[in-house]
Order: structure tokens, then C-alpha cells, then sequence
């Protein structure tokens, strides 16, 4: 093997410094010793194996963007100490009173992926990790299904979806296509 030579590479760079060159690779960086490099500027073979085992010459993991979306504000449940709660329930039961209902609509969910890829853009990001969340999101399936619909077309790598479990059924989860993680709460 001769040596990569740092072209064939991603986007890697070399540093020279009083200890070596420092290797700055898609995912890590890494110190090699002075006689790493062969005259043409490869890298020669013992420098490529260490590089090879260390991971150092992996394409880029995709840089995630993070968005998470209410789905819902509604709930089955009434769990006293959920965020949602504006007061006790006021006949002593337990129904507390909660943040105003709203529900994601198609509309929005074209207003949020606009304003998403935007974002992405912006901070160079390729990959969307979305978390769907409420309320309980399953309230809302219609909602939490167009939301991974379009989220698929702007780099969706990664959905989950933080539920009580409750509405989760296996006919609906057959329709959960994309690569979603359920967590529960
Ligand atoms: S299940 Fe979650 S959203 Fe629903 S009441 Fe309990 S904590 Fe709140």
C-alpha cells in the first residue's frame, strides 16, 4: 500500500507541529509522528493503518439538526405533576386544568419544516433528528404522521416519540414507517 494521499480524503487537514503533524479527520484528530508523510505529501502505509483503526479515515457522521414538535397539548392522562397543569382539578378529581388545547395542523407542519430547513441551511446541518411530543402526541396521529411525512424530505435520520403509551396499538404502529423510536413517560 502506498498511502493516501489527502485529496482522496474527505476533508481532512494536516497541522505540522514540533511533535509531528496533527491529522484533523471527518470525526476525530489525531497526532502522527514527523516521518508519517512520504516526500509527494502521502501518507504513508504505518500512518494509514493507525488512521485505518482508529476510525480517523470514517466519512463525516452526519451533523444533526434537533427539532422537537408539539403535536398536542391534549392528554388522556392527568398526571399531577405534568407541566401542562395551570391548577388543581377544581372538583377535587382528576382532571387538572391544562394549557389551552391546540393540535398540530398540515399548515403548520409545512411552516415548521420551511422554517427547519432554513435552519439547516444556515448552520450547515444534514440531518434532522425530530422528537414528537405533547401532550400525548398519539392524540394526533394525523398530525405526528405528516410531520414525519415531510420531515423525511428535509434529512429525517432519527424520530422519536415521547408517549404514555396508552393509544399505542400494533395497526398504528404498522403505519409508523420511518425510523421512529417510541419512549415512554
Ligand atoms: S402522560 Fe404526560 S402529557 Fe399526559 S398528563 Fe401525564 S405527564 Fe402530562
Amino acid at each position: 500500500m502506498i498511502g493516501t494521499r489527502l485529496d482522496q480524503i474527505d476533508a481532512p487537514r494536516l497541522l505540522r507541529s514540533r511533535y509531528g503533524w496533527w491529522f484533523l479527520g471527518n470525526n476525530t484528530w489525531t497526532l502522527l509522528s514527523a516521518d508519517s508523510l512520504s516526500g509527494d505529501g502521502s501518507i504513508g502505509p504505518t500512518a494509514q493503518t493507525f488512521l485505518e483503526e482508529s476510525g480517523a479515515l470514517e466519512p463525516r457522521v452526519p451533523q444533526l439538526f434537533s427539532l422537537t414538535v408539539l403535536t398536542t397539548t391534549t392528554c388522556n392522562l392527568g398526571c399531577g405533576y405534568c407541566f401542562q397543569n395551570t391548577a388543581l382539578d377544581p372538583t377535587g378529581g382528576h382532571k387538572p386544568l391544562r394549557i389551552h388545547p391546540r393540535r398540530l395542523e398540515p399548515s403548520t407542519v409545512e411552516r415548521i419544516v420551511a422554517f427547519t430547513r432554513e435552519r439547516m441551511n444556515q448552520s450547515g446541518l444534514d440531518g434532522l433528528f425530530l422528537m414528537l411530543f405533547g401532550g400525548e402526541p398519539l392524540l394526533n396521529p394525523r398530525g405526528c404522521l405528516e410531520m414525519l411525512r415531510q420531515a423525511n424530505g428535509i434529512g429525517l435520520t432519527t424520530a422519536m416519540i415521547t408517549t404514555n403509551g396508552v393509544l399505542l396499538s400494533s395497526d398504528l404502529a404498522i403505519d409508523w414507517k420511518p425510523p421512529a423510536c417510541v419512549q415512554g413517560k
